[in-house]
């Protein structure tokens, strides 16, 4: 089978939405009956996303096959509504350290080991594997960081090689670059894009389309400019001005002539499918233009960037679209916590979450909505430190605490995964990807998933303390959800509130616009009553 292979690339600098504008390209693929995914080329020495602080990077989004991924991959899974493995999450670390190790086994019989063709080699292989093993019509390749960068050379000579190999007419190059504007000459400035093409040209790449991200819609006197300097031709210069949802990027594509533009460079017929524009359109109008809203508070230590819960963030979206409301998501700082502020909203979510600090904050949270009767849904984390606040005020645990927090507590309701004692590395090690999770019958829960059993992915190091068990049922706690043989406790309920729900799991990544996640719906419908 033949594939075709889209690359994009980024200039001028990072953060300007390339992921979105990956997403977007593959989603009118789709939309045009192809089987499309996407790669997501991360070339810095992490590993996986997994270490990293998602104050600087943005959440960890988990795939079902237990990756640990950059969050792009989440943008992928929710515009292609689509699972995507964790193989399309490659790393620098992950590719040498594959020939380091086929090196050391002796594979290479002999030969002087290089960047080139060994390192390039490992990369397209698995680009091609891809491609292969899921019987791809295009794959659609994002290369994160900046053209220029040192440490995504030997990707994108990578990329370069595999245009070499196939020609122009499987591969294609999409360039996504910054074009700013000047308030005080009102105009729109071309030059760090040519700057940006010229890196591009010097390491043997000629981009097919150049798409600008700006405030506002690109001149034609820009994108003549654009395509004069940079050889593209100018109905190959695009547009990506500010939207109001990520979700219309398709369409401003689009609109531009993309879709054609691309299926015209592959020499393929385009089969705009009808059917499934009108339903996507269906699902984008959805995500606004509704006016009664709900308020929704989250409280976490990683407020500073709303990248770090960016999943959580879409799918409350995707659950009040789909029941007619708008949303307002409050980020609250956990450490310094106003909780009597609390009382303004509809309800209360905690996120996932690590660590001591501001995690007497998120307690107190929970103790707070269970009291004042707010819905409220704790997922990991928050799951956890609900079942500490609920040991601390209606079970006489005192000191109850989970020992991630204090290693010493009296009563260690939240402790480690037993698997997880003789474990010493962090990166990778957590409990990871879905697991299944028996529903018991006649609770809050099954009338929610309509089902005695739900997959769900999980990244986990600590787990409810079964011994604890009876103590928490005689108050009122129902576990309603567990794992592995009933060795987990995986949701929580209490049902005198409106809602007080916790969920060892992260409902969050399952959720898709148009498909929200059940228990997220359930928590916003309990909000809005
Ligand atoms: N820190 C907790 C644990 O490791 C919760 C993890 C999370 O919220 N993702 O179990």
């Amino acid at each position: 089978m033949k594939h075709k292979f889209i690359f994009i690339t980024g200039g001028v600098m990072s953060g300007l939405g390339k992921g979105v504008i990956t997403a977007s390209i593959a989603k009118l693929l789709q939309l045009s009956n192809q089987n499309v995914s996407c790669i997501k080329i991360d070339p810095y020495l992490n590993y996986d996303a997994g270490t990293m602080n998602p104050i600087t990077h943005g959440e960890v989004f988990v795939t079902k096959d237990g990756g640990e991924c950059d969050m792009d991959i989440g943008n992928y899974e929710r515009f292609l509504n689509k699972d995507i493995p964790r193989s399309h999450n490659i790393t620098t670390a992950q590719i040498y350290s594959h020939v380091i190790e086929s090196e050391r086994q002796g594979k290479y019989l002999g030969a002087c080991v290089q960047i080139i063709p060994h390192i390039t080699d490992e990369i397209k292989n698995r680009i091609k594997k891809i491609a292969n093993d899921e019987k791809l019509d295009v794959i659609v390749v994002e290369c994160g960081g900046t053209i220029g960068d040192i440490e995504s050379l030997p990707f994108v000579e990578s990329l370069r090689q595999i245009r070499a190999e196939f020609g122009n007419t499987e591969v294609l190059f999409v360039h996504v670059t910054l074009i700013p504007s000047l308030e005080v000459v009102n105009e729109q400035k071309t030059k760090p894009t040519q700057h940006s093409v010229q890196e591009l040209r010097k390491i043997g790449i000629q981009p097919d389309m150049i798409i600008g991200r700006c405030e506002k819609p690109l001149l034609e006197k820009t994108k003549k400019k654009i395509a004069l300097f940079t050889n593209v031709n100018l109905e190959d210069v695009i547009s990506c001005h500010d939207a109001k949802s990520i979700f219309n990027i398709p369409d401003i594509l689009s609109k531009q002539g993309v879709t054609k533009s691309i299926f015209k460079k592959f020499n393929k017929t385009n089969i705009h499918n009808n059917k499934r524009w009108n339903e996507w359109h269906s699902i984008v109008n959805s995500l606004h233009g509704n006016n009664k809203i709900v308020k929704i508070a989250m409280i976490g230590k990683y407020v500073s960037l709303t990248d770090s819960y960016v999943s959580v963030v879409h799918a409350l979206k995707h659950s009040a679209a789909s029941l007619q409301r708008n949303i307002s998501i409050d980020l609250i700082d956990s450490e310094n916590i106003n909780i009597n502020k609390l009382a303004n909203f509809n309800g209360i979510l905690i996120p996932g979450g690590f660590g001591t600090r501001g995690s007497k904050g998120i307690i107190k949270t929970a103790n707070y909505a269970y009291k004042k009767n707010i819905p409220y849904l704790g997922i990991c984390f928050g799951f956890q430190l609900a079942i500490v606040a609920f040991g601390l005020h209606y079970c006489k645990l005192d000191d109850a605490n989970s020992t991630e927090i204090c290693a010493t507590t009296k009563n260690p309701v939240i402790d480690l995964l037993p698997e997880q004692n003789d474990v010493s590395k962090i990166g990778g090690s957590l409990r990871l990807g879905s697991n299944k999770i028996k529903i018991k019958k006649d609770t809050i829960t099954y009338k929610i998933y309509k089902n005695n059993q739900i997959i769900k992915r999980h990244r986990h190091r600590y787990e409810f303390n079964k011994n604890y068990l009876d103590i928490y049922e005689k108050n009122g706690l129902i576990f309603s959800g567990e794992s592995d043989n009933g060795r987990r406790i995986e949701i929580i309920e209490e049902p005198t509130r409106k809602f007080f729900i916790g969920v060892q799991f992260h409902p969050e990544f399952d959720s898709r616009p148009g498909f929200p996640e059940n228990i997220i719906n359930a928590f916003i419908h309990a909000s809005m009553l």
